[in-house]
């Protein structure tokens, strides 16, 4: 995969909108619990602008309810996988599966294009017996393989073999859910902040800046989903919209710096994130062209 490739990236490939950065767990690995910002909620006038502008464009992002935090915790959630169902737009909604609004996730996969994926983590002892009970509680509430929308478990692959309990698989399968098992670094817990030395054979260069827009709860801009404080992200003080922020010049500047390595200072200098490996992700993205 070539940088080449995404000197003019037109459109965002993802749209993430941090619904909120609250989120009601602590799981050991993730930053959220030593997070310094503002806990906020996404405000509905800037969800609604962007999602209107969203499907205007001629090619169409898929839209992820998530950052870091739980987006079930915004009271307007429904309201906002409606409108993005409206619009006819790809939802892809990520949820910790503790949270019981069986309804919301019923209402998600009635429709055919969207995935929700439930985010198991890292889980330390405590927290396998507590998400053990909340998951068995979830796959039972509803016929999950009766819905055309793809649910999709997710867990840690060293955690699973190694710890889980495997009566969860049974519970997954028996619900026509799909098991996906991730390398550890994908998930929120891979803190920048926490300064972890890059991990030799990854390509230091990362895709996010060249694929994924981040509308935090503030309603700033950014491109890094696991940007705990938000450090990266952009004021958008001339109202541009989200096209124009995507194409501009702090963007172009973001991408310069990204091609070039010239990370120093920022908190990518010391990311070990998984979004840098271009060779898994090509195996997944085929970029646009053109507009
Ligand atoms: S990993 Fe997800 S569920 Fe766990 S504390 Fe972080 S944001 Fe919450
Ligand atoms: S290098 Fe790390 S911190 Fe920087 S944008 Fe990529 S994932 Fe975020």
């Amino acid at each position: 995969m070539s940088f080449q490739m995404f000197d003019s990236p037109h459109h965002p490939k993802f749209v993430h909108f941090e619904t909120t950065n609250k989120c009601n767990l602590q799981c050991s690995m993730c930053g959220n619990s030593s997070m310094v910002r503002e806990h906020r909620l996404l405000n509905w006038d800037v969800f609604y602008k962007s999602i209107c502008e969203i499907s205007s464009w001629t090619i169409k992002p898929s839209i992820l309810l998530h950052t870091i935090g739980e987006p079930l915790l915004h009271p307007l959630c429904p309201d906002m996988v409606r409108m993005i169902h409206a619009k006819n737009l790809h939802l892809h909604f990520y949820t910790n599966g503790t949270i019981h609004k069986t309804e919301v996730l019923i209402e998600i996969l009635s429709d055919p294009q969207s995935v929700v994926t439930i985010s198991l983590g890292l889980l330390s002892e405590l927290e396998k017996e507590h998400r053990g009970c909340q998951i068995s509680r979830l796959m039972n509430a509803h016929n999950w393989a009766t819905l055309p929308g793809k649910l999709v478990v997710r867990g840690i692959i060293d955690d699973y073999k190694n710890n889980i309990d495997k009566s969860w698989h049974s519970l997954i399968e028996k619900a026509g859910a799909l098991l996906e098992l991730t390398q550890e670094g994908n998930q929120a817990g891979q803190n920048p902040r926490t300064k972890i030395p890059p991990v030799t054979g990854y390509n230091r260069k990362c895709r996010l800046p060249f694929t994924s827009l981040v509308v935090y709860a503030d309603g700033s801009l950014g491109y890094c989903v696991i940007d705990f404080e938000a450090s990266l992200s952009m004021k958008n003080p001339k109202d541009e919209t989200l096209l124009e922020f995507w194409n501009g010049s702090m963007m172009s500047s973001v991408r310069q710096n990204h091609k070039k390595s010239h990370l120093i200072g920022s908190i990518c200098e010391y990311c070990s994130c998984r979004h840098h490996n271009w060779k898994q992700f090509n195996s997944i993205y085929v970029p646009e062209k053109t507009v």
